[in-house]
């Protein structure tokens, strides 16, 4: 069912539109993440993956409503380096990861990954090549170890108990009624939000793919619950390229760049310190946070 509902997700929606499995599918739907309006060329050969290095070059990008985000936008992140990415919201934060997760085609320039064009490979390599961490974790009424085996469906228990593992899932699911095989999603067992996110990055880690989007979560989680999620994100994003989009600045100390975006620009990009030290933008943005000036909504200060 998955496959065929992948290649026409639209169709799908249309024709089982009043059946009762439309709760289930378009369950599905949302997790396998927004629509795929592009299509593979004839010749698509699969992305041979190395590193994870990212270029956009030269891009320009208008939705189909004529909105333009991007005029000649380039961005070179080098395998293995951890990118957030932050400014006010409309900057282009989600065009620029959507752009890379070929959602969409540049009208001019191009989006490559280890030098290879996202127009020539295959989507399904490509989809394979990036972990994403949505901000809103979907869970199926399904036991957590299928939820979690989504990341990764051929996996072993054993490898999807690893994850769980890595992702500091381990305790709060040995402590559910029935442990791994205890239902969760809608009509399932509530997990809190800090759980929800633990699970995510649990699927990223057991997709095992060399470059990882995070769509920071916005809402705010106690301290303990985001110490959590942040040792989970620190062991899924080790050795990976990263592309980040941060509400809260307080979690990108361990990033290697920060890209400042406003208006489908670049307007500040450096080392976190630099950036500090620069007292520009960024540092702008991050002392409205630090003095609560829009609360941890101070979050959507930056998008
Ligand atoms: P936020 O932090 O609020 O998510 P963002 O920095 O991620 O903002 P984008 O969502 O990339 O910004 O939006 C960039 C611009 O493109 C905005 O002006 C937005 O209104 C517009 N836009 C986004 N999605 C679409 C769409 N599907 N169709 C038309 N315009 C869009």
């Amino acid at each position: 069912t998955f496959r065929i509902l992948h290649g026409s997700r639209d169709l799908a929606f249309a024709l089982v539109g009043t059946t009762q499995q439309f709760g289930m599918i378009a369950e599905t739907l949302r997790v396998i993440g927004p629509r795929h309006a592009v299509a593979d060329a004839p010749d698509a050969r699969p992305l041979v993956p190395l590193g994870g290095a990212i270029d956009f070059e030269a891009v320009s990008f208008a939705y189909p409503d004529g909105r333009r985000v991007f005029r000649a936008f380039s961005l070179h992140v080098p395998a293995g380096q951890r990118v957030g990415v932050v400014g006010p919201s409309g900057a282009g934060k989600s065009t620029l990861v959507g752009l890379l997760q070929r959602l969409d085609d540049p009208q001019a320039g191009r989006v490559l990954i280890d030098g290879q064009e996202l127009t020539a490979v295959t989507q399904d390599s490509l989809r394979a090549a990036i972990a994403v961490v949505p901000q809103e974790i979907v869970l199926f009424h399904r036991s957590v170890l299928e939820n979690i085996r989504y990341g990764r469906p051929d996996a072993t228990d054993e490898e999807v108990m690893e994850a769980a593992h890595a992702a500091r899932c381990d305790d709060f699911i040995r402590a559910l009624p029935e442990g791994y095989g205890t239902l969760v999603g809608e009509r399932g067992i509530k997990l809190s939000g800090g759980q929800r996110q633990r699970i995510g990055i649990a699927r990223a880690i057991l997709k095992d793919a060399p470059i990882i989007v995070l769509d920071e979560a916005t809402s705010a989680l106690d301290s303990h619950s985001e110490a959590e999620v942040q040792q989970a994100l620190e062991r899924l994003i080790h050795g990976r390229t990263v592309l980040a989009v941060a509400h809260r600045l307080s979690t990108l100390g361990g990033f290697d760049r920060i890209v400042v975006m406003a208006d489908g620009r670049i307007v500040e990009d450096g080392p976190p310190s630099e950036l500090h030290a620069r007292g520009g933008a960024f540092h702008a943005l991050w002392r409205m946070q630090a003095h609560g000036l829009g609360g941890g909504p101070a979050a959507r200060q930056t998008g």
